[in-house]
């Protein structure tokens, strides 16, 4: 008996992003097959909780990857495997061009042997540097600032001269800030280190840590914090489905960014978790964190009107509340 359902190929699916996203794939019907060299991602994620095939393996290897793909009906890979720390990138630039570039490369490259030739890619809104203009749109100039986004600009590079030499079509998703977890509580975010504020501030109201740094209150926006757009990550699994359906559909190579359209400062973040948790928690105040910038909103009107895609949870009171409860269920206890 032939199996309809088309078999996807998730590269980093145990990681953060790339665990809600498989879950969304099973949801619409798909396969999956989650590739992940495990050097984050955690693995009982994958197999207790969404219950797929994981293959251990590293994108630098051409030899697995051509194994995957000729002993597998694979028909479109999504992306995320990557080093995600734009601190350590400005440290260690090799390490994330060699991941996050020739690793990529090296799949592609796997990809085109095996004729597979659908390809949806993480990439981040961190390609357009300081913005010029708020919202931002695809169209804002890129100006990446760092190692890491760089080489997400490099990526986004190879797959337009892939898809004129040989016809590969992509998907690339340029993603403000992700945040939440699934409401069902057995996925979330849990990076180590973690450098991201809203885990940040609700471990510490778990009082897993002393207390939170605001990094610079001398922002010219209203309340002297920094803004960002932060985009529930059920809502960017969603797009990466609604973006492989439109691949799959023959759709032709496109970018999108997604965001959630509102920006929340700092110290809202950190009302908004007090309230929700029901916790006060020790907040300090410090300098700027290098490299940040005052404001990053962007327009995902793009994405809403090419592929359909909607944000279900943009309330911060939402993305936060889902949040808390996969805080609460992985460190409660430890
Ligand atoms: N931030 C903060 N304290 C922290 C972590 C982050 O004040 O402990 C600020 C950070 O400077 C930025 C915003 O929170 O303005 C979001 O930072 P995050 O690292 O979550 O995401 P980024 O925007 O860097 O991708």
């Amino acid at each position: 008996m032939s199996d309809t359902k088309p078999t996807i190929l998730v590269t980093g699916g145990a990681g953060y992003i790339g665990s809600h996203a498989v879950l969304s794939l099973q949801k619409a019907g798909y396969n999956v097959i989650v590739y992940d060299n495990l050097s984050y991602g955690h693995p009982e994620i994958v197999k207790d909780v969404l219950g797929v095939e994981l293959i251990v393996g590293d994108t630098n290897d051409r030899s697995m990857l051509d194994k995957v793909f000729s002993t597998r009906n694979i028909a479109a890979v999504m992306h995320f495997a990557a080093f995600i720390a734009v601190g350590e990138s400005v440290k260690e630039p090799a390490i994330y061009y060699q991941n996050n570039v020739v690793g990529t490369l090296t799949l592609l490259e796997a990809m085109m042997a095996a004729n597979i030739n659908k390809f949806v890619f993480s990439s981040t809104c961190a390609i357009y540097g300081t913005p010029q203009e708020i919202p931002m749109t695809e169209n804002h100039p890129n100006n990446p600032l760092s190692p890491y986004a760089s080489s997400k600009y490099m990526v986004e590079k190879i797959l337009k001269d892939f898809d004129r030499a040989y016809g590969l079509k992509s998907v690339v998703f340029r993603y403000f800030n992700a945040s939440g977890a699934d409401p069902s509580g057995n996925l979330g975010e849990d990076h180590t280190p973690e450098t991201h504020l809203i885990p940040l501030a609700l471990l510490t109201a778990l009082k897993k840590r002393d207390h939170l740094f605001i990094f610079g209150t001398d922002y010219e926006t209203p309340d002297g914090t920094a803004i960002r757009d932060y985009i529930h990550v059920n809502d960017l699994a969603s797009a990466h489905v609604l973006g492989l359906n439109y691949l799959l559909e023959g759709g032709d190579s496109e970018m999108f960014n997604l965001g959630n359209g509102n920006g929340f400062s700092v110290r809202e973040v950190i009302e908004m978790t007090k309230n929700v948790t029901g916790i006060d928690f020790l907040v300090k105040e410090s300098d700027r964190r290098p490299g940040d910038v005052p404001i990053l909103v962007g327009s995902s009107e793009k994405a809403q009107s090419i592929l359909g895609w909607k944000p279900e949870y943009f309330e911060l009171r939402t993305i936060v509340e889902h949040a808390w409860q996969w805080h609460k269920k992985r460190h409660d206890n430890s």
